[in-house]
C-alpha cells in the first residue's frame, strides 16, 4: 500500500529532476525540431534548483510541498513550460491541503484540477499537441483505475497514459505554444511538453517505490 505523505511527494519531485536531468538532451532535441530548443535545459535547471531549495525547506505537508515547488518552477523556469508546470504543482498543493497524508481519491482530484488550470492558463485542450495530451490521459486513467486497483495501480495506469499521448502528439498539428508558428511543419514530431509531462507521471509513478 501506497502512503502518500511529505516522503513520497519528495521522492516525486527528487526522481522528476533526476529524470529530466538525465533526458534534457532528448527533450532539447524535440524542441529544436519544433521549437527553440530550450526545453531539457529550462526543466533541468528548474528541477535542479527546486530539489536543492527544498532539501532545505521545512516543509511537512504534500500540500506544502508542492505549493512551494510550483512557486519555485514558476519563478526560475522561462519559457511557457515553467510557469505551466508551476501550475500543475501549486493546484496539486493546494487540492492536497493541510493533510499530513493524502486520500487516494484527493491525489485524483489534484490530478484533474492541475490539467485543469493548464487548459486554463495555456488555453489549450487535448489534441492542441502539447503537454495537455499526456497530462489529460494521465488524470483520467488515474481516475478510472483507482476503484478497482488501488493507488499504485491508478498511478501505473496514469504513466501508462501520459507515455501515450505523448507519443499520440506525433501525427498531430500544434494549435498551441511555438510549435503552432510551424503550422502544417510541425506534424511529425514529438511534442517536447507532451514528452516531459510523461516523465513526471512516471516519476510519480515510480514514488510508489520507495
Ligand atoms: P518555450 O516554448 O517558451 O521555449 P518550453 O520549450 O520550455 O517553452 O516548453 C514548450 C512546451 O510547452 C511545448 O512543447 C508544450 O507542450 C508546452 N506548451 C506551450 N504552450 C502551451 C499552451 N498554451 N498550453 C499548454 N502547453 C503549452
Ligand atoms: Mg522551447
Ligand atoms: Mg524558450
Amino acid at each position: 500500500t501506497v502512503t502518500l505523505d511529505a516522503s513520497f511527494f519528495r521522492r516525486f519531485l527528487d526522481r522528476t529532476a533526476q529524470v529530466v536531468t538525465a533526458e534534457a538532451d532528448r527533450l532539447t532535441e524535440l524542441d529544436a525540431a519544433i521549437g527553440d530548443a530550450d526545453h531539457g535545459t529550462n526543466l533541468k535547471r528548474g528541477f535542479t534548483s527546486m530539489a536543492g531549495a527544498l532539501a532545505e525547506a521545512d516543509v511537512r505537508t504534500p500540500g506544502e510541498l508542492l505549493t512551494a515547488a510550483g512557486a519555485h518552477l514558476t519563478n526560475t523556469v522561462g519559457g511557457a513550460s515553467g510557469p505551466l508546470y508551476g501550475t500543475v504543482l501549486r493546484r496539486m498543493g493546494k487540492v492536497l491541503g493541510e493533510d499530513a497524508v493524502a486520500q487516494p481519491q484527493t491525489l485524483g482530484r489534484a490530478l484533474a484540477a492541475a490539467v485543469a488550470s493548464v487548459r486554463r492558463l495555456g488555453d489549450s485542450a487535448p489534441g492542441d499537441k502539447t503537454m495537455v495530451d499526456a497530462l489529460q490521459p494521465a488524470a483520467d486513467a488515474y481516475a478510472a483505475a483507482l476503484p478497482g486497483g488501488g493507488t499504485a495501480r491508478a498511478l501505473e495506469a496514469a504513466a501508462r497514459a501520459a507515455r501515450e499521448g505523448a507519443q499520440a502528439t506525433v501525427p498531430l498539428r500544434a494549435r498551441r505554444g511555438r510549435a503552432s508558428y510551424l503550422g502544417e511543419r510541425s506534424v511529425g514530431h514529438l511534442d517536447p511538453g507532451a514528452a516531459s509531462s510523461a516523465l513526471l507521471m512516471t516519476a510519480l509513478y515510480e514514488a510508489t517505490d520507495p
